[in-house]
């Protein structure tokens, strides 16, 4: 398949909304990953997005609308809960997904069989003129490869899925950097299943206390039920290993110097702060007080390792599991499967 690239103008969108309603997938930039983009709709359609990603059918989607009138006008759920609301008044249009109890409406192929869906209004413009000029509410999961770490630029997306899809809507990088916050309202209290830059102490500010899904933060035991079920599959990985690092600043930077003075395959995912001290190749993602550059750089970076001869493992501070912390060490911690050295 030839994968058209296509640019924001009026024109470009017309067609990327018309080649959705002709069936097909299209990636589209949102303010925190690209997302592939299907008529949310037709299990037909949606279904494309799992055969081009490689997505395991168990892991459901998120539908994107443009307007919260869009939930009763496609009569999306059976129940839009007061908590919802107030989430929704707060926090849209941006990075926070709410999952409810779903219509019959929703395709099984969305809701990979469950009885809630997950619903996120972007406050990207262009995700939003797309979705409307589409005339539906869209399916989209990040435009990467299944397993490898979310596209946050249009070139990461056709790295991974060039002739798989039938456009690429290039909108720039991404602002937020991070996949969105998913909360679910399904439970009592509610629960956060995944963290991103709308953080836990903001929702609570709103809504009173949530509970955090322990496969935010820990590897699920064998045979543990993950609420999320994208929780549970190996993540974000670039084909160099990851290992964090839980560290000071000081003793990162010697550690790294010091296996790079044996290993020389090793390289370094770092702050600013570290890049002059560093005897590996050094991929900055930003100060290290400022958790919002981080997340915005972390994939990015991820995929840069691999774009380095010879390297074979890269060594990252491990981050504050605070605020939009939680975020970045979510992220981290599957990219390297769990695995952190402790330096006191
Ligand atoms: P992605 O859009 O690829 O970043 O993935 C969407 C995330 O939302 C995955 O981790 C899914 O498991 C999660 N998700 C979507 N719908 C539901 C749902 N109905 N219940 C629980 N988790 C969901
Ligand atoms: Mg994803």
């Amino acid at each position: 398949m030839n994968t058209l690239l296509l640019g924001t103008t009026k024109d470009d969108i017309k067609k990327a909304a018309s080649i959705i309603k002709d069936g097909g997938v299209v990636a589209m930039p949102t303010e925190t990953v690209y997302g592939l983009a299907a008529d949310a709709l037709n299990g037909e359609c949606v279904k494309k997005i799992f055969l081009a990603k490689r997505r395991p059918m168990d892991n459901p989607l998120i539908v994107h609308i443009s307007d919260i009138s869009d939930i009763e006008r496609f009569d999306l759920v059976s129940e839009f809960p007061l908590e919802a609301q107030i989430l929704a008044q707060t926090f849209w249009p941006g990075p926070l997904t709410i999952i409810m109890k779903k219509s019959d409406r929703i395709p099984d192929e969305v809701s990979a069989g469950l009885p809630t869906v997950a619903i996120r209004l972007p406050s990207h413009s262009v995700a939003r003129q797309l979705i409307k000029e589409s005339g539906t509410v869209l399916a989209a999961p990040s435009a990467n490869r299944s397993g490898s770490p979310s596209p946050t630029t249009a070139t990461h997306v056709m790295n991974d899925l060039c002739s798989f899809i039938d456009a690429v809507v290039d909108g720039g990088a991404c602002d937020v950097g991070v996949e969105s916050t998913v909360v679910t309202l399904a439970t009592t209290p509610p629960r956060l299943l995944r963290p991103g830059l709308v953080t836990v102490e903001q929702i609570e500010a709103v809504i009173g206390k949530i509970d955090v899904d322990d496969a935010v933060l820990f590897k699920l035991e064998n045979g543990e039920k993950a609420a999320s079920p994208g929780m549970k599959y190996k993540h974000y990985s670039p084909k160099a290993k990851v290992v964090l690092i839980n560290s000071d600043g000081d003793k990162f930077i010697s550690f790294v110097n010091s296996e790079f003075e044996t290993d020389s395959t090793v390289c370094a995912i770092c702050y600013d702060e570290d890049v002059a001290e560093l005897k590996a190749q050094a991929i900055s993602i930003g100060k290290s007080d400022d958790l919002e550059t981080q997340a915005k750089r972390l994939f990015d970076a991820l995929r840069k390792v691999d774009t380095i001869d010879g390297v074979k493992k890269v060594y990252a501070h491990c981050p504050t599991k605070q605020g939009v912390g939680m975020a970045l060490y979510n992220r981290l911690i599957r990219a390297a499967s769990f695995e952190v050295i402790e330096i006191e």
